[in-house]
């Protein structure tokens, strides 16, 4: 692998490291931007550590006129804003004992950067650069970033259990990078996973959704599962769930996999993360909801609000935004409903995604409609041609969507003001309801969406709703 060039190394953190060293201390690049930069990718934040105290780097910062910020002075870390860069600093240090697996007692400064290098979690993590001394390597980063190897720094068993939060990062970065985990370290992950109960959920929350952000979920899936398992629980009673039923080849886990990979390819490898969370949860509620019919066949009918109502307190738990809760929820509750490539249906399926998602329809069909083929080209073979009625149904949508056709109250050619001119009566709403109402017959294909068709309309049906 070749070396990093000193050139790739940004002007601003230039600046922060001689300010540093001109004050008399050491200080080297660590972590991320160095494991990019080797990767041929320097485009990373620039985090920095070095031997001085955070009172004596705040103090030579600021004599050099760069703006400081205090943001972690309890671990030793300030931040620097150099030309709009923001660059953290931390102190040499390492992590006293850990009593939970959560929280290091303390945190204790040490003077050597190698000591430092010791306390972080991978290889790949793990390494310090300098524009004139150069790589500082002492645990073989370099070599596993060239293999495509994840392994931990030291002893596995004991830097996963001080601190749990490591097996998902590990996790995280393998999707990340597309590397394999090291035996040792694997198998470690997997001794270690259970600890994640004792993990603050939102924690979880923000390393998982940072795994589904790569876009290479089904690599943790197939190869890290008993992590997964271990950071939603929920999601354990999918493993080796027999569907009996002629529409599945697969067990509800191995149909997921399959879904998660075929939505990303489906996608373009660049599928939404709500789409992402919704491939992995869509039929979560499966389990739950299984019945055997007396031939013998397994059904799950309901699994899909089942699933939408787990998903939601699940995503809820793990403290991720209301923004992706609810569209994903969504997800999940629509993939398995009847569609057909019919305007009608095709309206009706913008119509209900509306009401639930204001706004968010036209993004929301075209996912669902991926949802859709990527689940039928996971059942089992003699079932996949339903993808074939899922492309039908997507050029239909195209094709309303081309034509403006009507899905939503404001689409109406009537407003509020003509359902008031009708009946008289005070605002309040009813009005709203009324216009429901007519949004409904059109949507249905039972009223034409004209002034004079729904006047007419509203004037035999009555206001039912005043
Ligand atoms: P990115 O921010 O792109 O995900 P990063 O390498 O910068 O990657 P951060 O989480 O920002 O990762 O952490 C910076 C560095 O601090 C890491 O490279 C690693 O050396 C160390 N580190 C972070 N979290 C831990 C942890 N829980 N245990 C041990 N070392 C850690
Ligand atoms: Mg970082």
């Amino acid at each position: 692998m070749p070396g990093i060039n000193k050139t790739a190394v940004p002007d601003y953190a230039l600046h922060v490291l001689e300010v540093l060293e001109r004050g008399g201390f050491e200080a080297w690049i660590v972590g991320g931007w160095v494991r990019d930069a080797l990767l041929g990718n320097a485009a990373h934040d620039v985090d920095i550590t070095s031997n001085a105290h955070w009172q004596e780097s705040e103090q030579l910062l600021l004599n050099a006129g760069v703006t400081v910020h205090r943001t972690g002075i309890e671990h030793g870390t300030l931040t620097a804003v150099v030309a709009g860069h923001p660059i953290e600093i931390t102190t040499y240090r390492v992590e006293g004992t850990y009593s939970d697996s959560r929280h290091p007692d303390s945190v204790e400064f040490v003077s050597s950067v190698t000591e430092d290098l010791a306390r972080r979690d991978l290889t790949i993590n793990a390494m310090a650069y300098h524009p004139v001394r150069g790589l500082l390597d002492p645990y073989g980063g370099a070599e596993d970033l060239a293999q495509g190897i994840i392994r931990a720094v030291g002893d596995p068993y004991k830097r996963f259990s001080e601190d749990a939060l490591r097996v998902l990062r590990a996790v995280r970065f393998a999707c990340r990078l597309g590397f394999t985990v090291e035996k040792n370290t694997h198998d470690a992950l997997v001794a270690c996973a259970p600890e994640l109960a004792h993990v603050a959920r939102e924690r979880v929350g923000a390393e998982l959704d940072g795994i589904i952000t790569t876009g290479r979920l089904a690599l943790a899936m197939r190869s890290e599962r008993e992590v997964l398992l271990a950071a939603i629980p929920d999601l354990a009673p999918m493993v080796g769930f027999d569907q009996r039923s002629p529409y599945h080849c697969y067990d509800v886990w191995d149909h997921t996999v399959h879904v998660v990979e075929a939505t990303e390819e489906l996608s373009g490898g660049v599928a939404s993360r709500r789409l992402r969370w919704a491939a992995l949860l869509h039929d979560v509620g499966k389990p739950k909801t299984f019945t055997v019919d007396d031939r013998g066949q397994g059904h799950f009918f309901g699994h899909p609000s089942t699933g939408a109502e787990m998903s939601e307190a699940i995503l809820r738990s793990l403290a991720l935004p209301l923004s992706l809760i609810r569209p994903c929820v969504d997800l999940v509750r629509f993939h398995d409903r009847p569609v057909k490539a019919t305007r009608h249906s095709v309206l009706r399926m913008l119509s209900d995604l509306d009401s639930r998602s204001p706004g968010e329809a036209v993004p929301l069909a075209f996912e669902t409609l991926v949802l859709k083929r990527a689940d039928a080209l996971s059942k089992a073979p003699e079932y996949r041609g339903y993808a074939v009625e899922v492309d039908k149904i997507e050029r239909m949508l195209r094709k309303v969507l081309s034509e403006n056709a009507p899905y939503r109250v404001q689409d109406l050619a009537i407003s509020g003001r003509d359902v008031l001119q009708q009946f008289g009566g005070r605002p309040g709403p009813w009005v709203g309801a009324t216009l429901d109402a007519c949004l409904r017959e059109v949507v249905h294909g039972r009223l034409e969406n004209t002034r004079e068709a729904l006047l007419t309309w509203l004037a035999y049906s009555g206001s039912p709703h005043r």
